[in-house]
């Protein structure tokens, strides 16, 4: 991967005086901003990125003293498309994420209410709500920190829409290179969605070009499978999504098949309500732990189903593969290099859960 400086231009013209990059001896000189990807930024931009992330520090900082549950502090600043600025933390009635909301999600949340009661004191035109920016960051001293920190699975769940985010929206976190300098890591939020834009087909056809991702080829020989047990695990999947014919109240049929040892394992989605449901795939892993316990390893998966949920005449593009659940088992039982296979409308895509979801999500705690 290759580090680009950002460039700069001199429209700076912000009055810094009592700024927090003042309290933290902080300036562009010494706070490069790095990026992969091309952003342009003007150096007044910068400064108030710096300064919306220092902020966000001090708050994340402020929600562990005040004895945020988990010990641990998240914040981040958003920036909408109208230029409205609004922090949120990390919000955790318990350690699990049921009774919890990540600091991203809760500054969108914030910045949403915000948004809509400005619309709702001066309608007119349509209500239009954008994010420019993410802000991120911890608790964590800035001479300790490493790594940048990257939106975690339920997060990128949440964003993996073209809703409120686009193609344009920016994250950026700390960072500290291997040189030990303090960056700002600039990063186009789809960088960390890399198949956004890909809507899978439900349309079977095993007789499709098949694609491979780089890494796919190491897989198979890891875990002594070739192209054509891929195949097979989607017509597996595919199978049982015909055989979904009672259980989608919200219309969309989604079906799951993995390899957990030598054996595959097929689930479909079920549905409680148009709102809540098992995911299938975490459903077929859960039977293989069931019957592997601590040896199970997921070697592949294959997903198959609709795109979209039908409510009457409406449409909702609720997708197919769950970053969610990809996110949670990986943590165990799958690792980055379990092969994922995806079923697009002119091609088959066997890639690794590593190169889908590119950027793992970093705690950057010191367990002591
Ligand atoms: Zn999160």
């Amino acid at each position: 991967m290759t580090t680009n400086s950002i460039n700069q231009n001199n429209q700076f013209n912000t009055n810094i005086e009592n700024s927090l990059l003042i309290k933290y001896g902080m300036n562009i000189l010494n706070t490069p901003f790095v990026s992969d990807d091309d952003i342009q930024l003007g150096l007044g931009e910068k400064y108030l990125i710096i300064e919306k992330l220092l902020e966000a520090h001090e708050f994340a900082k402020t929600n562990v003293m005040a004895g945020n549950i988990t010990g641990r502090g998240f914040a981040t600043n958003v920036c909408t498309a109208d230029r409205a600025w609004s922090m949120g933390t990390n919000f955790n009635n318990t350690r699990n994420d049921i009774s919890s909301i990540c600091g991203e999600r809760s500054a969108i949340l914030f910045s949403y209410n915000e948004a809509l009661l400005r619309y709702s004191r001066r309608p007119k035109g349509k209500f239009d709500f954008k994010i420019k920016y993410l802000c991120m960051a911890s608790n964590i001293d800035l001479d300790e920190i490493t790594e940048m920190i990257a939106p975690c699975e339920d997060c990128l769940s949440w964003l993996n829409t073209n809703r409120y985010f686009n193609f344009n929206t920016l994250v950026f976190s700390f960072e500290r290179t291997k040189e030990k300098e303090l960056v700002v890591r600039a990063s186009r939020l789809v960088n960390f969605l890399p198949y956004k834009t890909y809507a899978t087909s439900n349309v079977f056809d095993l007789n499709k070009e098949i694609r491979f991702s780089k890494n796919s080829q190491t897989s198979f020989i890891k875990y002594k499978l070739d192209p054509k047990d891929a195949l097979n695990l989607l017509s597996e999947a595919h199978k049982k999504y015909l055989d979904n014919d009672f259980s989608n109240i919200s219309n969309q049929k989604i079906a799951c098949s993995i390899i957990a040892n030598d054996e595959i394992f097929s689930s479909f989605k079920v549905d409680w309500t148009k709102r809540w449901h098992i995911e299938p795939l975490e459903f077929c892993v859960g039977n293989a732990i069931e019957k592997y316990r601590k040896d199970t390893q997921i070697k592949a998966i294959a997903y198959f189903g609709d795109e979209c949920a039908k409510d009457k005449d409406k449409i909702h593009y609720d997708g197919v593969v769950s970053i969610k659940s990809l996110g949670r088992i990986r943590q165990k039982y799958a690792q980055n290099d379990t092969l994922l296979i995806l079923n697009f409308e002119n091609y088959i895509l066997i890639t690794t859960i590593g190169e889908y979801l590119p950027k793992k999500f970093v705690q950057g705690y010191k367990i002591s």
